[in-house]
């Protein structure tokens, strides 16, 4: 099985770029690893969590 054989060697990717934003929640200063978009909020780690839905989606049964 060669199948997924690819993927072992694909490991030298960039290193994240990180831009500098400023939380729209508690308004700290923060970094987020994608390009912050003008008019979308965006979140410092914490509040992220604090704005993520909920993971209940998990609970479901076949
Ligand atoms: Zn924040």
């Amino acid at each position: 099985m060669a199948y997924g054989d690819r993927n072992y060697r694909d490991r030298d990717q960039p290193p994240r770029e990180y831009h500098k934003a400023t939380c729209s929640d508690c308004g700290n200063e923060c970094e987020v690893p994608f390009k912050p978009t003008q008019g979308k909020p965006v979140y410092c780690r914490d509040c992220f969590k604090k704005h993520a839905p909920p993971r209940d989606n998990n609970r479901r049964r076949y």
